[in-house]
């Protein structure tokens, strides 16, 4: 029916095509959608509340369970990116009167005491040095100090290309009376983690890196000790969406009946099953050892075209996402752009506290193959080569 109502005309770029070219996604994240989870996402729909649906959620739990390496039983994903599981991790642990420790080794430190100090007036920072991360007499000066009931650290630094030793600190959260939550978001499938056995209260990681599914859903588990908190509560949590009482009823932890929360992203959630299931497939050992060992013949492929690494010390090195300094003369930004321009394959600048000084190269899940390193490395080569030329 034609009409003379409409004053915005249907928006021109909307009557074209839909245009996704092909590209090799190996910045810090996401990386490139292997088919088989691709596949998932692009199937049918079914109703949030079907017997199927609740299904595949509990297989997601499990997954969850395997990667993190616990028996939690508040074990879920959540409805939104790396972020929002950072939020409900912090909205749901914290009251007024909480103090929270931030350890700041790069971005994700700064993030998290941003959102603490929206939530709570109690935030404290302990700093670390670009590049490298921090040693465990500061974190026990500082549990003294500041008697803070929850401490977070970011496990893989994806700013900064380094990976955090975690190693005795929840026992010593423990002793304190502290709760230790852990980001693994860059790290979790590259860097062995094990939530029980290392003590972690809370840990979240994202789908899009090593578990190579779209963005858009966030792993997160939380201890009794955690979940004991949560129940002592004085206030509900500030955000309804996020709060963790009733995604576990949802998420079917509480033993009660499942009732209807949110409208859940379900195909999200079949692209995040099947990339929890190529990795139990794969196994976490093997996703460790490759991840390792290709991260490491990047470094050398790196080190052999003059480029100095970031992190020095090798074993400080996240094996996800390497760290390169800009090499002196050359514009960072000139770099990315002619990888992307002339190969098709995306690699970051910096972040945070490595703006202008670094590259980041991520070779995560499927994308972390001795191929793709021959790849990145000839087209920096040529980048190298190119950039240089067009300087002199
Ligand atoms: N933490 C770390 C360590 C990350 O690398 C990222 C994403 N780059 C995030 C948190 C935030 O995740 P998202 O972008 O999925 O919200």
């Amino acid at each position: 029916m034609a009409t003379s109502l409409l004053r915005i005309p249907p928006p021109r770029g909307l009557l074209r095509p839909l245009a996704v070219p092909e590209r090799l996604l190996l910045g810090p994240g996401p990386s490139n959608v292997p088919p088989r989870i691709l596949a998932a996402g692009g199937r049918q729909l079914l109703g949030h509340m079907h017997p199927e649906v609740l299904q595949v959620m509990d297989e997601i739990k499990a997954g969850i369970q395997y990667a993190f390496q616990t028996q939690n039983r508040l074990t879920l994903a959540i409805s939104g990116t790396g972020h929002c599981a950072m939020e409900a991790a912090l909205l749901n642990l914290l009251e007024h009167g909480d103090t929270t420790l931030v350890a700041i080794n790069g971005i994700w430190g700064q993030r998290a005491a941003d959102i603490a100090r929206r939530l709570v007036w109690g935030s404290r920072r302990q700093p670390a040095s670009p590049g490298g991360s921090l040693l465990s007499f500061c974190f026990t000066q500082a549990l003294v100090r500041h008697k803070p009931s929850v401490l977070f650290i970011t496990h893989g630094e994806s700013s900064t290309g380094v990976l955090q030793p975690l190693e005795g600190l929840g026992e010593l959260c423990h002793r304190h009376g502290c709760l230790l939550l852990v980001d693994a978001v860059a790290s979790l499938g590259g860097a062995p983690i094990f939530m029980d056995q290392q003590e972690i209260d809370v840990l979240y990681s994202g789908s899009q890196k090593v578990l190579n599914a779209p963005p858009g859903s966030a792993l997160i588990s939380f201890s009794e000790q955690a979940r004991e908190k949560m129940l002592r509560r004085k206030t509900k949590p500030t955000s309804f969406y996020l709060d963790m009482g009733c995604l576990a009823n949802y998420w079917g932890c509480d033993g009660e009946p499942r009732r209807y929360h949110h409208t859940a992203p379900i195909n999200s959630f079949f692209s995040l099953r099947e990339g929890l299931a190529l990795l139990a497939e794969l196994g976490l050992e093997s996703s460790w050892e490759r991840h390792q060992a290709n991260c490491a013949q990047l470094c050398q492929g790196l080190c052999d075209l003059g480029l100095e690494l970031f992190v020095k010390e090798e074993k400080a090195r996240l094996p996800t996402i390497t760290t390169v300094r800009v090499p002196k003369g050359y514009d960072w930004k000139e770099i990315t752009t002619f990888l992307m321009d002339n190969h098709a394959i995306e690699i970051a600048g910096g972040l945070g506290p490595s703006v202008g000084k670094v590259l980041r190269i991520g070779l995560m899940g499927c994308n972390s193959t001795s191929n793709n390193v021959d790849r990145v490395l000839r087209a920096l080569q040529d980048a190298l080569g190119h950039c240089q030329r067009s300087r002199l």
